[in-house]
């Protein structure tokens, strides 16, 4: 793959998620998700963490600069030497940005965008049903893809749980975040032809079938 950083983007529930963790596993690169790293700081109380949790729960973007940073932090690390899957980031037209000029500044070209398109009926069973294993992450959906026993994960025994924004309300206030802020992102790729787009409608397994080979062969 030329390109050295990959971009997913999407709706809430549109499966970057499961579809960059794929895509970090085949071609050997890390998956950077602000999401998680954003969670992971609530989880440990940290300033940062105090300050995204009230946005989080409100469904709304933490801001830019904040998210920019633990980026900038994370890419600067020896995994990602060779190149990083960023998950749930950018999100704004000022984080593509940054993205832009970081990578001019680290020499390290044009970024690839791939844009997961997903009905919105199909987003909101997405979110509703989601449940992540607490010790390895994998994402398993109690309607579409559920584990063999109720609440464990397949892989490790680990607990699942629900995400603590994935409520009707707080769904609702990240899609109009989604529409506003985020979705402009697809044209800005598509401007400068570094844009590709899936149909997200599929069963995970058939994405990821057809786009771990076009990445590969990108
Ligand atoms: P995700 O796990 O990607 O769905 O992100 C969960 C929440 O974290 C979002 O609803 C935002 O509040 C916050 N978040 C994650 N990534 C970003 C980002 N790139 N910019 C701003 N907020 C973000």
């Amino acid at each position: 793959m030329r390109a050295q950083a990959l971009i997913f983007l999407g709706a809430p529930g549109a499966g970057k998620g499961t579809q960059a963790r794929e895509v970090s596993k085949e071609l050997g690169i890390p998956q950077i998700s602000t999401g998680d790293m954003l969670r992971e700081a609530v989880k440990k109380g940290t300033p940062l963490g105090l300050e995204a949790k009230r946005k989080m729960e409100a469904g709304e973007l933490v801001p830019d600069e904040v998210v920019c940073g633990i980026v900038e932090e994370r890419v600067g690390q020896p995994d990602a030497a060779k190149g990083f899957v960023l998950d749930g980031f950018p999100r704004t037209i000022p984080q593509a940005q940054f993205v832009d000029a970081m990578l001019e500044r680290k020499g390290r070209g044009n970024p690839l965008a791939v844009n997961i398109r997903v009905d919105e009926d199909v987003l909101l069973k997405r979110l509703t049903g989601r449940r992540t294993c607490s010790v390895c992450g994998e994402i398993y959906n109690v309607h579409f893809n559920p584990p063999r026993v109720d609440g464990i994960c397949d892989k490790d025994g680990g607990k699942l749980l629900e995400r603590a924004d994935d409520n009707e309300t707080t769904i609702r206030q990240r899609l109009v975040a989604y529409n506003n802020q985020t979705s402009p992102l697809i044209d800005y790729y598509r401007k400068k032809k570094l844009l590709h787009e899936v149909n997200g409608n599929l069963e995970p397994d058939q994405i990821a079938r057809t786009l771990i080979p076009f990445l590969k062969g990108a």
